[in-house]
This record gives C-alpha cells, sequence and structure tokens, in this order.
C-alpha cells in the first residue's frame, strides 16, 4: 500500500462549510485505491461493491486509464467543438460498431448521464411531435428535461413546473406500454434494468415488445443505458440481452473510467434531427475522456471482461442467495449489477455494517442493497463479500432494531 497522498480524517468536519448539502448523507474521506480496492484518510482498506456508482468499470488506478489520460493531457487536451481530435472520433466509431450499427448511427458526445438524456430529450423534441412516455421510477438525470422523465415524483416535486408532456405508466408492463403510446408521441424513454429504483428487471420480452409498439407508431424508443451499459450487465448494451436495437442509446457512467463522460448514440433517422447550431456542450467531445473511454472499452475486450461479468456476477448472486440468511428475500439484476432485496428496511444499517466490516456497498433504496462493483472483481473478492454478509446482516438487522 503506498501512503496515502491527500489523507485528512478532518474532511469530514471541513466538508459543511464547503460543499452545499445536496446529498445529505455522511460520506466517508477516501484517499486512494487500486482495483477493487479503496482506502479511507485514516489508512482501512475497503473492498468497493459501490465503484463511484457504477462508473469505474475498471476500478481505481487502472493502469490502462492512467496512461490513456496523462498520454492525452500531454498532447492535447481540450480543443472544444470548433475543432476534432481523433480519440474523440474513435471513440464514436468504436461505440456504434459496440452497438452492432456501423454506418447507421452517430454520436454525440456529453459530460454526465443526465446531459446524455437531454440530448435525447431535445432529439425527441426535434420530431415535430411533444408527448414522451417513461416509467415509474426510472431515474434518468436531474436536469430540467431529465428529471421531466424521471418517474420519482419526490425528486420531480421541488422543481414544478417540469418541461414537457410526459406519461409515466408502470415499469414492466407492456400493456399499459401500449395503451400510453399514440400517434403524438415523440419518444418512449426505458432503463433495460431500473438501477436507481432499487435494481428492478422487467419480464422477460419487455424491451422487444417496446420496440415492436414505437415502431407501429412512429415514436423513438430511447433506451437509458447511463447504469446497463458498457459492460455492466455481461453485454456492451444491456438491451443486446435480448437483440432489441434502439434509436436512442444513452450512456455515461462506466464509459469514462471515472473521467465525466457521456454519450448519446442515435440511429437511423434520429441521427439526424438534431442540426448545426441546435444542441452543444463545451466540454462534450473532450479528448483526454474520450481516450479515457477508448481505454475501457480496449481493456473491457482485452481482458475478456464481458464473460468475466456474467461468471462473476453469477457467483456473486448465487453466494448472496447461498447463504440462506433470512433476511435475503432475493437478489435481482444482471452480471454486476445487483440489488440484494431485504425482508426489512434495514439497507442503510446493512450499508454501514458492511463499511464497518471493511466493504463499501450502497443501500440504493430502504430495503435493497445495491452491488455495482468494478467488473474486474475477481472471484475471491465476490466470496469475501458473500462471508462476511451474515455478520453484516445480523449487525444491520439489530442496529435497526435498537434504532
Ligand atoms: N440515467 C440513469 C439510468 C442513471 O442511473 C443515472 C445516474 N444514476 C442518470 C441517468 C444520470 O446520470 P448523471 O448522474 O451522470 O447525470
Amino acid at each position: 500500500m503506498t501512503a496515502a497522498p491527500h489523507g485528512d480524517s478532518a474532511l469530514t468536519a471541513r466538508w459543511r462549510g464547503a460543499l452545499m448539502d445536496n446529498y445529505g448523507t455522511p460520506r466517508l474521506p477516501l484517499t486512494h485505491g487500486e482495483g477493487a480496492r479503496l482506502w479511507d484518510a485514516a489508512g482501512n482498506e475497503y473492498l468497493d461493491f459501490v465503484g463511484g456508482i457504477a462508473v469505474n468499470a475498471l476500478g481505481t488506478a487502472h493502469p490502462a486509464v492512467v496512461r490513456a489520460v496523462s498520454d492525452q493531457i500531454g498532447t492535447l487536451g481540450h480543443v472544444s467543438n470548433l475543432f476534432l481530435a481523433e480519440p474523440t472520433v474513435a471513440l464514436a466509431e468504436r461505440l456504434l460498431e459496440l452497438a452492432g450499427r456501423p454506418g447507421d448511427g452517430r454520436v454525440y458526445f456529453a459530460n454526465s448521464g443526465a446531459e446524455a438524456v437531454e440530448a435525447a430529450f431535445k432529439i425527441g423534441r426535434r420530431t415535430g411531435r411533444s408527448h414522451m412516455v417513461a416509467a415509474l421510477g426510472g431515474f434518468h438525470g436531474r436536469t430540467m428535461g431529465a428529471l421531466a422523465l424521471t418517474g420519482q415524483p419526490a425528486k420531480q416535486d421541488p422543481f414544478l413546473p417540469l418541461p414537457g408532456e410526459v406519461t409515466h405508466i408502470p415499469y414492466g408492463d407492456a400493456e399499459a406500454l401500449r395503451a400510453a403510446v399514440t400517434e403524438e408521441t415523440a419518444l418512449v424513454v426505458l432503463e433495460p434494468l431500473q438501477g436507481e429504483n432499487g435494481v428492478v428487471v422487467p419480464p422477460a420480452g419487455y424491451l422487444a415488445a417496446a420496440r415492436e409498439i414505437t415502431a407501429a407508431t412512429g415514436a423513438l424508443l430511447v433506451l437509458d443505458e447511463v447504469q446497463t451499459g458498457i459492460g455492466r450487465t455481461g453485454h456492451w448494451f444491456a438491451c443486446q440481452a435480448e437483440g432489441v436495437e434502439p434509436d436512442v442509446i444513452t450512456l455515461a457512467k462506466g464509459l469514462g473510467g471515472g473521467l465525466p463522460l457521456g454519450a448519446t448514440l442515435a440511429f437511423g433517422e434520429a441521427a439526424t434531427l438534431l442540426t448545426p447550431g441546435q444542441h452543444g456542450s463545451t466540454f462534450g467531445g473532450n479528448p483526454v475522456a474520450c481516450a479515457a473511454g477508448l481505454a475501457v472499452l480496449e481493456t473491457i475486450e482485452a481482458d475478456g471482461l464481458l464473460d468475466h461479468v456474467k461468471r462473476v456476477g453469477a457467483r456473486l448472486r448465487d453466494g448472496v442467495l447461498g447463504i440462506g440468511h433470512p433476511s435475503v428475500t432475493e437478489v435481482r439484476g444482471a452480471g454486476l449489477l445487483l440489488g440484494i432485496v431485504l425482508s426489512q428496511p434495514f439497507a442503510p444499517q446493512a450499508q454501514q455494517a458492511a463499511q464497518d466490516a471493511g466493504f463499501l456497498v450502497n443501500a440504493v433504496a430502504p430495503d435493497v442493497v445495491r452491488l455495482a462493483p468494478p467488473l474486474l472483481l475477481s472471484a475471491a473478492e465476490a466470496d469475501a463479500l458473500v462471508s462476511a454478509l451474515p455478520a453484516v446482516l445480523d449487525a444491520a438487522a439489530g442496529a435497526a432494531r435498537d434504532r
């Protein structure tokens, strides 16, 4: 272990005077990491099952990302959208290839998931239709357009009125979708699997039904793969597990290897709807972020991480179910995006108990603990969490009782 470069346990006291309190949670000050391991300011080591909220596909400080970023920033950093740089074009080409549709698509680069969705929203508006359909419980980001699509009233209500004419329908119900989509519908936006809503998996065939319903009325099908894309479920894009080809795919999180990078992939006519001057971002397509993205994609491929994610994800899921703990009612998800569903709403206590035991996990809902570790998580690291889990869950249940 190397010395903590910025170790400062007083950070906890300082942040409230400096950072806006919009997250509210107590935050553990971290100093450095390597792969799936992280260290805090007091020198404690953790296994990372948060992954920067499903961002760190290659973990922390992966040499390929470090090299790509350092080479690029040392050669040509930011150029703006007035100029071109090789990594920006190369990453777009690679993403379209991985989507299986080179030649039929175009990419818009943004800096976050919400911005990737915002671009999809604007593409929708350019169809000439204004009605949109999204799912209850869905999460698409916090900018105003993305928030309008997000199906979580608690996050929307403080900011009404929101743009758009959005109908929210129950997730996973193809008939509700069919009833909501009309000839006036510009787009339907869905997550292949609802991440922020507690890792909710729709019935098999749901995405294919959405494809069929949107195609019939001329609405765009936007799949928000900000959380599920870039290998997270063991596929480049989760929709590929069902062989569904949407009109738009939004990406962010895992794409940038830890750098802020979002992308909106549009196919067919959807790729032509934004014309010069209609949308943009100063940082979009930043060569350093795109070089990091290329390193992520190259490493996933070179290291066979898609198959690895399927294997280690199944091992983790089976392991968690295999402990037979009475507090675990279900393990949902795909690949390395898993939700441990608890019998009682003590996920926050489980998150704390896991942290005390040296594992970082995330209480994504009151009764769901989300696991979204680096894609390179080893079998031994997965097993370590499984072994620790019975004591963690006992401690969490105890803490919830004493509350
Ligand atoms: N879409 C989905 C599916 C997400 O999970 C998230 C982030 N949790 C977003 C959009 C928004 O991404 P960001 O926080 O980068 O704006």
